[in-house]
């Protein structure tokens, strides 16, 4: 059977690329794109490159920001810094935020232990946190790990390595479904699961 001639089989092999995209969406991503005028095309395009060209680390809470130097919640005066609220990737920091009551800060841990995966505490920003815990000020740790294996094994290292720094560790109580992910928790679970947190070293 022919293939789709290079420049389509290319931009398919791309979208295949993204999470949840098989070859049938994929396809469909393809003539869809091949459709757009030329400018739509490249604003597509400048979309892609200026996402991260323009999105940056924070040095603070290892989130997103949009430039070299600590993000807006980090900046934010109003926040209170001695509650931090670990998650583990940047988009659910904005999760979390649907919780309107919430007024802490955040840690972004870029993931969570997986010894299948060979995930080991270096890969994720463990030292960050224990850089931000050495330097004083924090009270709590709200660990906001997804409630799967994986998010329990990384919330109890987590609790673990805290303990010595006299901080005190708690973990979202979840209304969602175990496996779940916090993505799809309305705001009124998020706010039950922040206010019902169980405490590890109380
Ligand atoms: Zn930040």
């Amino acid at each position: 059977m022919a293939g789709y001639i290079a420049p389509i089989q290319r931009l398919i092999e791309e979208y295949k690329r993204l999470p949840g995209v098989g070859t049938k969406t994929a396809v469909r991503y393809a003539f869809a794109t091949l459709n757009f005028k030329e400018e739509e095309a490249e604003r597509f395009a400048d979309a892609v490159i200026g996402a991260k060209r323009d999105v940056f680390k924070c040095p603070v809470c290892c989130g997103l920001s949009s430039n070299e130097g600590p993000c807006g919640i980090c900046l934010d005066e109003d926040r209170d810094i001695g509650l931090v609220c670990v998650v583990e990737s940047p988009k659910d920091i904005m999760v979390m935020e649907r919780v309107r009551t919430y007024r802490g800060v955040y840690h972004v841990l870029g993931g969570v232990l997986s010894p299948i995966d060979n995930v080991t505490p270096d890969d994720l920003n463990v030292k960050e946190l224990l850089s931000r815990a050495s330097e004083g000020g924090i009270r709590e740790v709200v660990i906001a790990t997804n409630p799967t294996p994986s998010g329990d094994a990384t919330a109890s290292y987590l609790a673990r390595i805290l303990e010595p720094y006299g901080i005190v560790v708690s973990r979202l109580a979840y209304g969602i479904p175990v496996g779940g992910d916090i993505e799809y928790a309305d705001e009124i679970t998020l706010l039950r699961a922040m206010e019902g947190r169980k405490y590890f070293n109380q």
